[in-house]
């Protein structure tokens, strides 16, 4: 069964074709351009990581291994401003969690800051890099724009000499924010904007959270990564499509700092998901706002609310394996992600009976009590994951829509005169029913016939309908709680007023559900299928001993078909 299962998958893998910066590398190997191959993961300590992260991480973590290379974790953490410790932490957690290994190479960008100092001196050393007095406003009107060629600064022919004077005393605080900059001398005529002798340092009298008050100035971002990618032998720097631009800077660089072997960077496209929110502008207002509870709720896609919610490392390696690598930019269904995570789940986990929205059903003529322990398969679909043992009894909870005062059509369940199989147990015969004065159904009534235990071999008769069930008697109370997607692109994610046009239903909490008694001592992160409802997780947050609580992963079906 097992194989039958995994022989496709294996195959596929063997036949995809290599993506543009497997091909990239190969080349780089085969002409001996490098001898090694080593990534890097580099995110910016400033909030939680999302799937869109978690693309990159794999993607540098799975070449490095691919080609018998190094992942290194990296801390962008040159700009003082927004860096904050909280997110070092959260941030690392992630990276592990999703698997990929960086041993023992974490590092922090702000720990090279005085080498970066030092290669700036050295392109001052150059005539490579001048100090200027423009304000920025100047700067920005100097730089020109697509059609128009920019302006020599005033200061840019000063002498090696002065421009080594003003650095240092930049340096030692001589100067307040933004009345020097240094700025590589490129080419103010250059098409592309980025050469047009950017600023690679500036002045900022700020405490860093490393570096305390050691700095007043600090390396900009684009004069920053290449260095700190040479400093680690980094190989091939990969990154997003927005600084494709940026590359001739990079490589003006590592070269003018004379970097032996220099890095090389290639970019692919950004994962973008439907109906979902990633901006942490609008995840932050919905946490002020009190709509979800924190970046980690189940309904967002950070790595944090994706594990919440019962996502497995391998399932977001499945998706991010099947979405490729890209130079266009597009969109991904969310429904992929759910296919990734159902397919994960299949084989792997238990199929337990869980009554979300339950009635009771007494059988009118099972001894009074009486209570069985029936023995039934966890996955019928693996036999490997064993049996348990159920209890059963005269009254147990079924699905409300499992019962139908006046049936439609083609309906096989429970209705008076019908009679359906109750999964692992006996066949039973609608009798009669009970309703409140609203009119709402509170007690199923029906027979059972001993000869059709389940595994007796019981031939006599069929029947159309199987419904999962729970003994009342030995039953857990448990809260559920079921997700949709908290926007809707086809209805439009935004409103008029830029807000997010929220979907009322994306949380329904089901504070009084059933489940068997084998669920009753879970523990955080434990995750099932409960049958025909869906994969549950036990919430980390708010489950406890007492009353736990499940996060719906997935429902079971979906229209969602694999793209060919
Ligand atoms: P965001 O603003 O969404 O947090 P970012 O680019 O500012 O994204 P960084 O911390 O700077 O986040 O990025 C760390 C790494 O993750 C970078 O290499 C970046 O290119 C990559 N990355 C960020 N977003 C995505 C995405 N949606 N898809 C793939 N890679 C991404
Ligand atoms: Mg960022």
């Amino acid at each position: 069964m097992e194989e039958k299962n995994l022989a496709p998958e294996t195959e596929a893998k063997e036949t995809v074709s290599k993506n543009f910066i497997e091909m990239e590398i190969e080349k780089d190997l085969a002409d001996g351009v490098y001898d090694h191959v080593q990534t890097r993961f580099p995110p910016e300590p400033n909030g939680y990581l999302h799937i869109g992260h978690a693309k990159s991480i794999l993607l540098n973590y799975g070449l490095a291994q691919k080609y018998g290379g190094k992942f290194n974790m990296r801390f962008d953490d040159t700009n003082p401003t927004k860096e904050k410790i909280e997110f070092v932490e959260s941030i690392k957690a992630d990276v592990q969690w999703l698997g990929a290994d960086f041993e023992d190479r974490l590092f922090f960008a702000s720990n090279y800051f005085d080498k970066m100092y030092e290669c700036a001196v050295f392109l001052i050393k150059k005539g490579k890099a001048f100090v200027c007095d423009l304000s920025a406003e100047e700067i920005r009107q100097y730089r020109g724009d697509f059609t128009t060629p920019g302006k020599e600064s005033p200061y840019r022919n000063r002498s090696v000499e002065e421009n080594l004077k003003l650095f240092t005393e930049m340096k030692e605080g001589k100067y307040q924010d933004g009345e020097k900059v240094l700025r590589a001398k490129i080419d103010m005529a250059s098409a592309n904007i980025n050469m047009r002798d950017p600023v690679i340092y500036r002045v900022a009298h700020m405490s860093h959270h490393n570096t305390g008050d050691k700095w007043c100035i600090y390396p900009m971002y684009d004069f920053a990564h290449p260095i700190e990618d040479a400093i680690e032998h980094i190989t091939h720097s990969i990154c997003t499509l927005e600084f494709e631009d940026h590359r001739p800077l990079y490589d003006w660089v590592v070269r003018e700092c004379e970097f032996e072997n220099p890095p090389r960077q290639i970019e692919f496209a950004k994962l973008y998901l439907t109906n979902v929110v990633t901006g942490k502008r609008y995840i932050k207002k919905l946490v002020e706002d009190g709509i979800v509870d924190g970046w980690d709720d189940p309904r967002l896609v950070s790595i944090a609310a994706l594990r919440r919610r019962g996502y497995t490392p391998e399932s977001i390696k499945m998706f991010v394996d099947l979405v490729g690598v890209s130079k266009a930019n597009s969109s991904v269904d969310y429904a992929m992600l759910e296919y990734c995570i159902r397919e994960d789940l299949k084989l792997k986990k238990s199929r337990m009976m869980a009554i979300l929205d339950p009635v009771k059903l007494v059988i009118d003529n099972y001894p009074e009590d009486e209570m069985e322990e029936l023995v039934v398969p966890n996955n019928l679909e693996n036999e490997e994951l064993g049996s348990r043992v159920v209890p059963f009894g005269k009254e147990l909870y079924i699905e409300r829509e499992d019962f139908m005062e006046e049936p439609p059509k083609k309906y096989f369940r429970l209705f008076p005169g019908n009679e359906v199989r109750l999964f692992g147990a006996y066949f039973v015969t609608c009798t009669s029913y009970e309703k409140d004065e609203d009119g709402r159904v509170t007690v199923v009534h029906c027979t059972y016939d001993p000869e059709t235990k389940s595994g007796s071999g019981f031939t006599g008769r069929k029947v159309k309908g199987t419904i999962h069930w729970v003994a009342a008697k030995t039953a857990k109370e448990v809260e559920c709680r079921l997700y949709e997607n908290i926007v809707d692109e086809e209805k439009g994610k935004l409103n008029a007023d830029g807000t997010l046009n929220l979907n009322p239903n994306s949380l329904t909490i089901l504070p009084s559900c059933f489940v068997e008694p084998a669920l009753a001592d879970v523990k955080a992160y434990d995750s099932f299928q409960f049958m025909r409802n869906g994969y549950f997780c036990v919430d980390c947050k708010d489950s406890t001993p007492e009353k736990p609580v499940f996060n719906r992963i997935v429902s079971l079906k979906s229209s969602f078909r694999l793209p060919k």
